[in-house]
């Protein structure tokens, strides 16, 4: 547990803790430590949290670990500094609370900050508002609406009495001051207002605290999340526009999908047991993909098989945040003998966990071409005239040995399939130009038309 908090702390931004955090409901108490108040009311709605960084751990500091009534173990003890937040606004104590069922308790919430070193973590002002009193460990700030805003323990104080402050302005930092024998690191905080009919009490602070916290964390981010970045096919686009692509019944091509990180782990394909750690693209729904005969390409087969959420710009090499199933030239795909118009879809999961991510895919409408072109009628109607046009990257990068033999190479003014645009630039092997070309555009990220599409981002 340690591990995984420290972890967190030394490698992911403040806003991957907000998938992170949990919290006992208001009122939960930790056994044996009183009734607490089950209350959602918020009672400083909008508050700025008093700690000014992420993550703060809510919890007892008595029936903690290096507490008097706790179970052992120094106040530094790991569990300590881990969620799920506790409430302890009614724990049991000898102080009048009229809110609390028991009519007494501890009237404030006690927070720890990141660690246990005191004089380190900033607290900084809730609201605007004036420093009212100053005592041997507490600070009153009186927000402009009346309500009192405690702090205590604090030391390094940066406030002094009578003085105005903003919200989010500096108070101080979490220490153990407590006017003689030190307590634990921690910030006591709690709330005064006025409340009709029983006058000016500590009402709970928790759900406000709850509140502040995950403003402070910001959005929540999902372990596991992909967005569609790019894709594409080594195929030709189809005229007609009944799918995104046009093969030749039979014919091999290649296909891919550029994805990017925006969760908060790092996809490998390890086949480890953490989060993320056996990504692969899998097929939706049963059965195999019908171009490769499988329902998985795994992240090891592309070039970046190290996908990390807050890593490079890039997709090509480990530590980028994106990654393009499969590394050049693509997912390879071979057309069925039938015609037709298929479809390729996919999503990411995480084996055995969890599925994420959207739904990719890409549709080919497989033609039968005939022998050599001369039966070039079927499926292809009357799209001759934008046969060919555009110079398609060609499927001659399905790594060219015999690909000008297998493929059916027809003539683009033929007026008929064109599943194979021959490259007929003089002087240069079409194939290593068009090799090069889709190298060239993976690194560029660019959207040549005709061989790439992002419209499903
Ligand atoms: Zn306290």
């Amino acid at each position: 547990m340690r591990l995984s908090v420290v972890f967190a702390v030394l490698t992911l931004t403040g806003s991957a803790f907000a998938a992170d955090f949990t919290f006992k409901p208001a009122g939960t108490l930790v056994s044996g430590s009183g009734t607490g108040r089950v209350d959602a009311k918020i009672y400083a709605p909008g508050m700025r949290f008093p700690i000014e960084k992420a993550p703060a751990y809510a919890n007892s500091q008595v029936w903690g670990h290096g507490g008097s009534s706790g179970p052992g173990g120094g106040q530094c003890d790991t569990e300590n500094f881990s969620y799920p937040w506790w409430d302890n606004y009614c724990e049991t104590r000898s102080w009048s609370m009229p809110l609390c069922p028991a009519g007494k308790g501890h009237q404030g919430q006690d927070i720890r900050a990141a660690t246990c070193t005191k004089n380190v973590h900033a607290t900084v002002a809730t609201t605007d508002g004036k420093i009212t009193s100053i005592g041997t460990y507490s600070v009153y700030l009186t927000g402009n609406d009346g309500t009192v805003y405690r702090y205590l323990h604090m030391g390094s104080l940066a406030v002094s009495t009578g003085q105005t402050v903003k919200k989010g302005q500096l108070m101080g930092k979490v220490s153990n001051e407590f006017g003689g024998t030190p307590t634990t690191t921690h910030l006591h905080f709690d709330l005064e207002q006025n409340v009709s009919g029983i006058g000016k009490v500590f009402v709970p602070p928790y759900t406000s605290l709850v509140q502040a916290y995950q403003t402070l964390l910001g959005p929540t981010v999902a372990k596991l999340d992909a967005k569609l970045v790019s894709q594409g096919s080594s195929a030709e686009v189809d005229p007609s526009g009944k799918a995104d692509y046009r093969v030749c019944a039979g014919d091999s091509f290649h296909f891919w999908f550029e994805l990017e990180n925006t969760g908060s782990v790092t996809w490998t394909d390890s086949g480890g047991a953490g989060d993320g750690q056996a990504v692969r693209l899998g097929v939706v729904g049963s059965g195999n993909d019908p171009f490769t005969s499988s329902n998985r390409v795994s992240l090891k087969e592309s070039a970046n098989p190290e996908v990390v959420p807050g890593g490079g710009d890039c997709s090509d090499q480990p530590k980028c945040r994106r990654a393009v199933f499969s590394k050049t030239p693509g997912i390879a795909g071979k057309a069925p003998g039938t015609p037709g118009v298929y479809e390729s879809r996919w999503r990411l999961v995480d084996e055995l966990k969890a599925w994420f991510g959207p739904e990719v895919a890409l549709s080919f409408d497989v033609v039968d071409c005939g022998g050599d072109g001369a039966a070039g009628s079927a499926g292809a109607g009357g799209s001759a005239g934008s046969a060919g046009a555009g110079g398609v990257i060609d499927g001659g990068a399905s790594g060219g040995a015999g690909g000008g033999q297998k493929t059916h190479v027809l003539k683009d003014d033929a007026g008929d399939c064109s599943c194979r645009v021959p490259a007929r630039r003089s002087g240069f092997s079409g194939w290593v130009l068009l090799g090069l070309g889709l190298a060239f555009f993976r690194r560029r990220h660019s959207t040549s038309p005709g061989s790439s599409q992002s419209r499903r981002s």
